[in-house]
């Protein structure tokens, strides 16, 4: 298989060389190095063009560099950057008028990273479960999902299933159930095996398990089945969300989107976790929204950040948020992506490589037809950056398809010629 590998320039790996030498090595990256972006595109460091299929895991959807979320940070960056929440600035009012106007809540509670969103609203359900539902103190338990990915930190690898992940870093955060993704059931017995239920933790789509869009209705029922043991719904669209699966939300239900986001009340979660594409990929920004009666149990000195909700991050995240209803994003991904998985499905018939393609809006998938741990996808990774397309494999043999949601028809296309090119090679 070595020779299939273009060969690297001598400057690229000298590059690696030294991530590996003075990096940890978290991740194993896929072997290109870039130094420059633009809409679509990213170049290397010797002048190559890439289209980028995996927008830093859905954070840049507004396209790399989009000039109006880089004017805004600039002009933040030069008049105020950061003050803590020791003081009031003069951007975070504006902010969070405007996110909580944006996504129908009543109030956000601004903080850097998904992961930190995510741990912010588990402090938040719990909190609210003693202070409002009166569970028992330290009795509270939130329910989540088999396969989950919602980030790092220790309490949430607690619920995590990758062993990968979990190994050696324990002990754990107690107070998890986990149940099957997808299965209405499952979620009704543990609501009704106990009274101690604070809420219920999911995925709107498994992104990192490897796109899982779950059966239709699955969240409406879910959210109808909190809301009748009074156990909070909790949506993590850190990467489903701001319009990655062709609505603003993937818990807008079936609203169409046109003008922002009036939420379907069948399916609007209690509490919303939002992160990647909050700041179009220039600077971590993640959110947690719900109504009053929920983050009101929050009091000063109770939950922080020193950089949360800082003036950069607010000016960057309104502009990213503009930058969806500008161009219309939502309305893009839902009509691109039809287009794209129409054109895998067709690749498909004709190369068995491909034994699945799933996903919604911009947010795909394929599957490709061998084991989990084979080294296939990986492969078929590196050929597709030899034509000029960067994708990486999640969970062994599935390859995430999620370009910036500013492409074009005629760049899919080109995409969908360079992906079966790529596949061809390996008949
Ligand atoms: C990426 C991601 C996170 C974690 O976000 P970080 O910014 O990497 O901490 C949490 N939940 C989901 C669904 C994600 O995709």
């Amino acid at each position: 298989m070595e020779q299939i590998h273009q060969r690297l320039s001598s400057k690229s790996e000298e590059l690696i060389a030294k991530e590996n030498q003075y990096g940890a090595h978290n991740y194993h990256s896929l072997p290109v190095v870039l130094e420059r972006g633009e809409g679509v595109y990213v170049w290397d460091i010797d002048g190559k063009k890439y289209f980028d299929f995996l927008s830093a895991y859905s954070a840049v959807n507004q396209g790399h560099c989009h000039p109006k979320i880089v004017d805004a940070m600039i002009k933040q960056a030069q008049t105020l950057t950061l003050t803590s929440r020791a003081f009031f600035n003069d951007q975070l009012g504006k902010y969070e008028e405007y996110i909580t106007n944006y996504f129908n809540f009543d109030k956000v509670l601004p903080m850097n990273t998904g992961a930190e969103a995510v741990e912010t609203a588990l402090k938040l359900c719990r909190k609210w479960a003693y202070e409002v539902k009166g569970i028992p103190e330290n009795q509270a338990q939130i329910i989540v999902c088999e396969n989950n990915f919602h980030g790092r930190t220790t309490t949430i690898i607690s619920f995590s299933n990758d062993e990968t992940a979990r190994k050696s870093f324990g002990p754990f955060t107690d107070g998890f159930i986990k149940i099957p993704y997808d299965d209405i059931e499952a979620l009704e017995n543990v609501l009704k095996s106990s009274t101690n239920i604070a809420g219920f933790l999911v995925e709107p789509i498994q992104g990192e398990a490897g796109v899982y869009v779950p059966s239709e209705g699955y969240l409406a029922k879910a959210k109808a089945l909190c809301k009748q043991h009074n156990t909070l719904f909790i949506a993590d669209e850190v990467q489903t969300g701001i319009a990655r699966t062709g609505r603003l939300l993937a818990t807008c239900g079936n609203c169409t989107c046109k003008n922002g986001c009036e939420n379907t009340p069948e399916i609007k979660p209690d509490i919303l976790i939002l992160g990647k594409a909050l700041s179009g990929g220039v600077y971590p920004v993640s959110a947690v929204l719900a109504n009053n009666e929920i983050m009101n149990v929050i009091k000063p000195g109770q939950h922080g950040s020193t950089f949360g909700g800082n003036p950069i991050a607010a000016a960057v995240a309104i502009a990213a948020l503009e930058v969806i209803k500008d161009e219309k994003l939502a309305d893009n991904s839902a009509y691109l992506g039809n287009i794209l998985r129409n054109g895998l499905n067709e690749i498909a018939q004709r190369n068995s490589l491909i034994t699945l393609v799933r996903g919604k809006g911009l947010l795909n998938a394929i599957v490709i037809n061998c084991e989990e741990n084979s080294n296939l996808a990986w492969e078929v990774c590196m050929k597709f950056s030899e034509y000029g397309l960067l994708a990486k494999p999640t969970h062994g043999n599935k390859i995430r398809l999620a370009p910036p949601l500013v492409i074009t028809e005629s760049q899919i296309n080109e995409c969908l010629a360079i992906i079966e090119k790529a596949l061809n090679d390996f008949k």
